[in-house]
């Protein structure tokens, strides 16, 4: 694989980095890293210590106190570069994601263009960190208020977005002024490793300091759990399942610190009997069974009118028929593995517990073995007629399942059951009716973080601010005014005139 050596992954890599410099650790046990779509071993990875997090940490602060001195659009000019970086290293980058993490090649591609785009758009960002001026009650005074940087900014990134996820956050937390701690999951640690060597020529060429952008890849309990009872570490994105998050979430909170929770979805589309399918059936094939049904955004129900269904039915199970599962890194092919084989298991055990519950498998779910499928990460996405209620559907299966669900009566209806879910990340309607498009989109309607009119759920262009609502976190990442969440408010009254009034017209005599 050349891409593997123009990356500088070696056969064993380390695991901790300043941007600078390699922490050279090798007592910590070592990830060994195959992909999941061949099942051969790429290469591993020593874990870093709690030393390690240690030395990071110390250095970050240093580290800080230089980066935040640093004008903002002159530390947009290093991340321009960053991203001049990425485009010249985006084929070779694109590759080891697919084969690492078992997108497509074309998403795999994609995710990199992601971290370019974030790039150019932290740059604009740099000069336009702004607050609002207000006019001051008091004669003579002036009021404003302004963004500062927070510190060191600890970045955990869930498997499925391995290089993208740490780009929309670091990029822009960077041009805010502060330095960053990435901490990658550990099932494709290797894309990570590569991101840092990408980047270090750039951040040697322009005497940034070690300690701005740090990576540590290390045990969830050893590394995670220290970062996240950490002080020391204002600020934590974290993206991964609820479950981790809702920890993640209580023990950053007792030490109150902010975090931009980024978690599950339990994404929905409605079809409508306004909708026009020749757009609607490509978006949902291409939501459930793109990334192999594992982005965050994937859709996972379909909730489709009543007189509509047996078209859509049928027009999906011909879709499913055509799907050509098989090496994510052959273009030909549609749908890649998940990730490992506990993902596989999770699969068939959801499809056996929506049967249970009541749920009928129309297309689908088996697992593939034989040429190809060596690596027994491969399976059929799978089509089901299921009810909205039970309780697997409620739930986040990560892989690639749909479940369609029957509604009747008006869009409010429709509404009422795709918002019974806890999650609430990204939603869509298909309808050429400008009163139910409007009506999912009123506060009345959708109640996810991310709302769209015949357009699908999965996927979201990076000047839009991404996240999602109840246990989805309410994080917002990337475009918008995002960047706020990386920043400290301050509100500042300065009085140019000579007489000091007090507040609510309080007097002391002297
Ligand atoms: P996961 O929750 O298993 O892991 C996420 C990250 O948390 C990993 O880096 C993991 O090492 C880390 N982690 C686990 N335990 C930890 C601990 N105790 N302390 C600190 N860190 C810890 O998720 P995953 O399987 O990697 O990713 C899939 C999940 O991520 C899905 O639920 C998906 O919906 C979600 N996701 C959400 C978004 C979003 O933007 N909302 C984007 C991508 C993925």
């Amino acid at each position: 694989m050349d891409f593997l050596k123009t990356l500088s992954i070696k056969e064993k890599n380390f695991g901790a980095s300043t941007g600078l410099k390699w922490l050279e650790t090798t007592d910590q046990g070592e990830l060994k890293i195959s992909s999941p779509a061949t099942g051969e071993a790429i290469a591993s990875v020593y874990q870093a210590s709690e030393q390690d997090y240690e030395a990071i940490i110390e250095k970050a602060q240093e580290a800080f106190k230089v980066w935040r001195r640093i004008p903002a659009p002159k530390r947009g000019e290093i991340v321009r570069q960053i991203g001049d970086k990425l485009r010249e290293f985006k084929a070779p980058l694109g590759a080891l994601v697919s084969y690492e993490m078992g997108k497509s090649l074309q998403e795999g591609l994609g995710e990199v263009q992601e971290m370019i785009d974030i790039c150019d758009f932290s740059v604009g960002q740099s000069r336009q960190l702004y607050g609002f001026t207000m006019h001051s009650e008091r004669v003579n005074h002036r009021m404003y208020d302004q963004y500062h940087p927070l510190g060191v900014v600890g970045i955990v990134t869930a498997f499925n977005f391995p290089v993208a996820v740490w780009a929309w956050n670091a990029m822009l937390s960077a041009v805010c002024g502060n330095v960053n701690l990435w901490k990658p999951s550990s099932k494709v640690p290797l894309t990570a490793i590569a991101c840092q060597h990408i980047i270090q020529d750039v951040l040697k060429e322009n005497n940034v300091p070690e300690g701005v952008f740090n990576l540590i890849i290390g045990r969830g309990a050893a590394i995670g759990e220290r970062m996240l009872h950490d002080k020391r570490v204002p600020l934590i994105s974290i993206t991964g399942s609820t479950a981790v998050g809702r920890r993640a979430a209580q023990a950053i909170a007792k030490r109150f610190g902010k975090a931009i929770l980024e978690l599950g979805g339990n994404n929905g589309i409605i079809i409508t009997p306004d909708a026009d399918l020749q757009l609607a059936i490509p978006a949902v094939v291409f939501g459930a069974v793109g990334t192999a049904g594992q982005r965050c955004t994937t859709t996972r129900r379909l909730i489709i009118h009543e007189s509509v269904y047996d078209r859509v039915k049928d027009s999906l199970l011909n879709a499913y028929r055509s799907l050509r599962i098989g090496d994510p890194l052959d273009e030909q092919n549609h749908v890649g593995p998940l990730i490992d084989r506990q993902a596989v298991e999770m699969f068939t055990e959801a499809l056996q517990a929506v049967q249970e519950q009541g749920g009928k498998v129309i297309f689908g779910g088996e697992v593939l073995s034989g040429a190809g499928y060596e690596s027994g990460c491969y399976v059929r996405p799978a089509l089901v007629e299921a009810e909205n209620h039970y309780p697997i559907v409620q739930e986040e299966t990560f892989a690639p399942i749909l479940y369609l669900i029957k509604y009747s009566g008006d869009v409010n209806n429709a509404i009422e059951i795709h918002n019974d879910v806890v999650q609430g990340l990204s939603s869509a309607i298909f309808t050429n009716n400008l009163r139910e498009a409007e009506t999912f989109l009123s506060h009345w309607g959708s109640d996810c973080g991310i709302a769209n009119v015949n357009i699908g759920t999965s996927g979201a262009e990076i000047g839009g601010a991404f996240g999602g609502e109840k246990e989805t976190g309410g994080g917002r990442e990337s475009g918008s005014d995002a960047w706020k969440g990386y920043m400290r408010r301050q509100t500042n009254t300065i009085k140019y005139g000579a007489e000091m009034p007090l507040a609510q017209g309080v007097k002391f005599d002297i």
